[in-house]
């Protein structure tokens, strides 16, 4: 039975998209797969409004975290950490070798620019790390705040964010910000099925990438970069029926336009955690609620895990709360291409069921 997923990821993905992946499979070493990954890395820029590289790896998004610390941090790297995913980034870091500390801040609170300053002060930092939307805890970071200020006071210091739930969904300005690194899931608010992942590179983290001799080889910036540059092929075998996957999902964010698609997704936010503030307690700090899902608060003590169960004979299904959040919280995803429509349909099912 199809359940629809309001999960954090993967995310619903629609039937026109997983039919897109059925075609009869075509070499990586051919022109046309070419003219597939130009095709999808131009798109995506402009899906983004960004000048920088866009690399999209066969990877999960850990890939692509771990990538990130390998090309581009040799330095003391500061893991700002309210969550299992920023944690999850920290942890990476110290599994490869990297000179790491973190900034730990309560999960369900947001990691402020004032704190980063203070941390950054103490001086010797060449990179930090901000998780903009922790699916653990459905935070968003305030990565516009957090980004001005080490724009302004530490300006040599590579700012790597992990986007993962939240890129093609939530919306900040990547060049703007001058982020160094973004990177992110094909799973989450793209809403395609898992197995891509996506780096988004300034140049000067290309820059420093080519300075860094053991910077790896899978996630290897420039390597990538280089054989674009030759026919846009991928250094290994990608994964090539997702990237069909992901071109008819990218020529549909073009038409629906990304302001569009960040506006819906702030609708079903809204409309979600004014749902959740009726009947139970949105669990974030007020005014950091992520925009693509709503933690709840479980403060009328139900049981989540029957919810969903009864959820299920639905077809439907929402998450439980993550980690030692579980049964304390439950996670209703609105990303991808989710609407309105669907969150009301969500949202009176879980109060039907629980006679609210
Ligand atoms: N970071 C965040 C914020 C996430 O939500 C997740 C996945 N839930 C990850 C990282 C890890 O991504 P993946 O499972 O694609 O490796």
């Amino acid at each position: 039975m199809h359940k629809k997923l309001f999960i954090p990821g993967p995310t619903e993905v629609r039937e026109e998209i997983l039919k897109a992946q059925a075609q009869w499979m075509i070499g990586h070493r051919t022109k046309e797969f070419g003219e597939l990954n130009k095709r999808v890395v131009e798109k995506t820029k402009q899906v983004l409004a960004t000048k920088n590289y866009v690399f999209w790896y066969t990877s999960s998004g850990t890939g692509c975290m771990e990538g990130a610390l390998r090309n581009v941090v040799t330095g003391k790297v500061l893991h700002t950490v309210n969550g299992a995913f920023s944690d999850r980034w920290f942890k990476i870091s110290k599994a490869c070798g990297k000179q790491a500390e973190s900034l730990a801040v309560e999960w369900g609170k947001a990691v402020k620019p004032e704190m980063v300053d203070a941390e950054l002060a103490k001086g010797g930092y060449q990179a930090l790390t901000i998780t903009q939307n922790e699916t653990s805890t459905g935070v968003r970071n305030p990565i516009e705040e957090i980004a001005q200020l080490v724009r302004s006071k530490y300006p040599d210091v590579l700012i790597l964010v992990d986007a993962v739930s939240s890129l093609m969904g939530d919306w900040f300005d990547i060049d703007g910000l001058g982020l160094d690194v973004v990177v992110a899931s094909s799973q989450k608010a793209v809403a395609l099925p898992p197995g891509l992942a996506v780096a988004i590179v300034s140049q000067r983290a290309l820059d420093k990438c080519r300075t860094v001799r053991d910077r790896g080889y899978y996630f290897d910036y420039d390597a990538m970069l280089k054989r674009y540059e030759k026919d846009f092929q991928t250094p290994t075998t990608p994964a090539i029926s997702l990237f069909w996957a992901l071109d008819a999902e990218l020529d549909a964010i073009l038409r629906e336009g990304m302001q569009n698609r960040y506006q819906r997704h702030l609708e079903m936010a809204q409309f979600t955690r004014d749902w959740a503030s009726r009947y139970f307690k949105v669990f974030p700090e007020p005014g950091y609620e992520s925009v693509t899902l709503t933690t709840v608060s479980n403060t009328r003590g139900i049981s989540v895990k029957d919810l969903n169960g009864e959820l299920g004979k639905r077809g439907m299904q929402i998450s439980n709360g993550y980690g030692d959040l579980k049964e304390k919280t439950f996670r209703i995803a609105h990303m991808g291409d989710l609407t309105m429509t669907d969150m009301k349909e969500v949202t009176g099912a879980i109060a039907d069921i629980l006679k609210l």
